[in-house]
């Protein structure tokens, strides 16, 4: 579904990310993780075409990113993505921000966009909500319709950048279940996140990135977790950290 190889990515003077090279298989889970600049987020926006990179190749569903010819904005509508800060339209109802961009990117109805949209809200449980505008809602609920309106699109592969780190602790778990929920029905997700027990729970893989834009290692959920003497120090240094 993703594949990416040797990408190389500057600001500037300044290598973000480094020979970048991975592949996520369609129902795959992937977590990836690391330390604070070690370029998980510009990793992540390269696969939503959001940032551009400047060496290698990234294949979406076969459709190269690299190549000029690419309708990057019809690539785009198909990759969702949810983010730290949710980034609601705070002057839209709920409903209308589940349907704005499937009735201005997918051409849809504004018929169809509701039902479906409104399908995505009863589906992460807050139906109830329609009406209201996103400063009304708490931090996790304002999350779980940002996944709702990424999932109102339709798209063929998940991205999460830190989609809990910016809530109360209270407020997590109700947008873990949400995940877990999408991982267990076959959604091919890609997670930026530090919480270690949504990965040991739904994760096929664990991505670890380090400073200067490195992939460190890829690998399995239980080489991860389970066989320490097989990681780079680098990384027994940040999960001693985080666990
Ligand atoms: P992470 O998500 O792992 O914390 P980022 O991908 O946000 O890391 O950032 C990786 C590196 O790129 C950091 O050193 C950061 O300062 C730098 N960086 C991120 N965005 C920009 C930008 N727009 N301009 C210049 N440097 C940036
Ligand atoms: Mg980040």
């Amino acid at each position: 579904m993703i594949e990416l190889k040797n990408v190389s990515k500057w600001y500037g003077p300044v290598q973000v990310l480094n020979e970048c090279s991975a592949t996520i298989n369609k129902g795959e889970v992937v977590v990836v993780c690391g330390p604070s600049g070690s370029g998980k987020s510009t990793l992540i926006k390269t696969i939503n075409a959001l940032e551009p990179f400047q060496k290698g190749e990234i294949t979406v569903d076969g459709v190269k990113l690299h190549d000029p010819s690419t309708n990057l904005p019809k690539l785009r509508s198909r990759v969702g993505m949810v983010f730290q800060h949710f980034e609601l339209f705070p002057h839209l109802s709920v409903t209308d921000n589940l349907t704005i961009a499937q009735i201005k990117v997918l051409g849809r109805t504004p018929d169809d966009a509701k039902k479906r949209g409104l399908k995505m809200l009863e589906r992460v449980g807050l139906i109830a909500h329609k009406d209201k505008f996103p400063g009304q809602l708490s931090g996790g609920q304002q999350q779980r319709v940002a996944i709702a309106r990424a999932l109102s699109m339709d798209p063929i592969v998940m991205l999460f950048d830190e989609p809990t780190s910016a809530l109360d602790p209270e407020m997590v778990g109700e947008v873990l279940d949400v995940m877990v929920g999408l991982a267990n029905e076959g959604m091919t997700m890609m997670c930026v996140t530090h919480e270690m027990g949504f990965a040991r729970k739904v994760s096929n893989r664990v991505i670890f990135m380090d400073v200067g834009g490195k992939i460190l290692e890829d690998c399995s959920k239980d080489d991860f977790f389970n066989h320490p003497e097989a990681r780079q120090p680098r990384t027994k240094d940040f999960l001693n950290k985080i666990l």
